[in-house]
């Protein structure tokens, strides 16, 4: 066996956090913690869990989190959706005994796509994860744009609509994100509410979530028609953004959202961003669906893209690989 190819992968997300153990390439049992517990709390029960219920000793982490991200700690500190102000990513995971590789989930994401799915011989190529928020990257001329700080690609925060009043988790207005990451998408509903709609009824109790969204637009529900086109606009103009700055070839999408509202929601973007766009974007759903960032965690971790690893400046970093 070869020893080198037993992972622990890691997800960090918003909401959940998930860990599996990657055997040649394959993810044995998916293990989920709610990022409730703590996000360091819940990074350590999925890696036990993982880890115990596999049959191979992992000799390399992976760890795809929501960001930003301190490379130096490692650490999450000051995520717009997590309430904690830091979380580290090694602490938790020290015990493993393994060198620890992080990266940002939508980098990773894209990165598993580069490695192992759509991507691979493409050198221009970016992603686009829409879940509680929006995260992206991008492969500019062969080289994986990461920034000074690892954030060169938070196009969540691009401004789709200068005029909205729509706050961001992160302080700004009328970002990307703040109109149609998962986590906005009832306050968006409300928005466009004008009384006791069954729609916006479920959203101020908490309860709409993209896949509810789906649900009301495949009844035909007038309300949810409405927030769907609105999801549809801001997506199409993040989108000509991405494809103005980074001229990619294909534009990958994944996330829960994207997952929740199917092809139908692919092709209307892909249509409406004509409107807004310099360049054709072409737009293709990413390979691994749900496991998206588990893969690009094992993804970073198996074969790390130099220019992450050069960030990952903490003393759980990979050495000489
Ligand atoms: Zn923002």
């Amino acid at each position: 066996l070869d020893r080198v190819n037993c992972v622990l992968a890691v997800d960090v997300g918003a909401s959940k956090v998930a860990a599996s153990v990657f055997r040649m390439g394959s993810p044995a049992g998916i293990i989920e913690e709610p990022a409730s517990q703590g996000v360091e709390a819940a990074v350590e029960k999925a890696a036990r869990r993982a880890v115990a219920g596999a049959d191979c000793e992992p000799r390399l982490v992976g760890v795809a989190s929501v960001g930003p991200l301190d490379y130096g700690g490692p650490a999450i500190v000051g995520a717009p959706n997590l309430a904690e102000g830091r979380a580290s990513l090694a602490r938790p995971l020290e015990w493993v005994g393994a060198p620890i590789i992080v990266g940002n989930d939508a980098v990773a994401s894209l990165w598993a796509e580069a490695v192992l799915g759509k991507a691979r011989g493409l050198s221009d190529a970016a992603m686009v994860v829409m879940g509680t928020g929006v995260g992206g990257a991008a492969i500019v001329s062969g080289r994986l744009v990461l920034g000074r700080r690892g954030g060169a690609h938070e196009v969540g925060h691009i401004v789709v609509d200068y005029g909205s009043n729509l706050k961001c988790g992160c302080g700004g207005r009328g970002h990307w994100e703040a109109i149609a990451g998962g986590r906005w998408l009832p306050r968006l509903v409300l928005s466009l509410a004008r009384g006791g709609e069954p729609l916006a009824r479920l959203a101020r109790l908490g309860r709409l979530t993209a896949s509810t969204l789906a649900a009301a637009l495949e009844q035909g529900d007038g309300l949810a028609e409405e927030a769907y086109k609105v999801v549809v606009a801001a997506t199409a103009a993040g989108l000509a953004s991405v494809a103005a700055v980074y001229d990619p070839e294909v534009v990958y999408m994944a996330g829960g959202v994207v997952e929740a509202l199917g092809a139908r929601f692919l092709r209307d973007v892909a249509a409406k961003a004509g409107e807004y766009s310099l360049y054709e974007v072409r737009i293709e759903e990413a390979s691994f669906g749900r496991l998206q960032a588990l893969y690009g965690a094992y993804a970073i971790a198996y074969r790390p893209p130099p220019e992450l690893l050069a960030l990952n400046t903490h003393p759980w970093a990979p050495r000489g690989v």
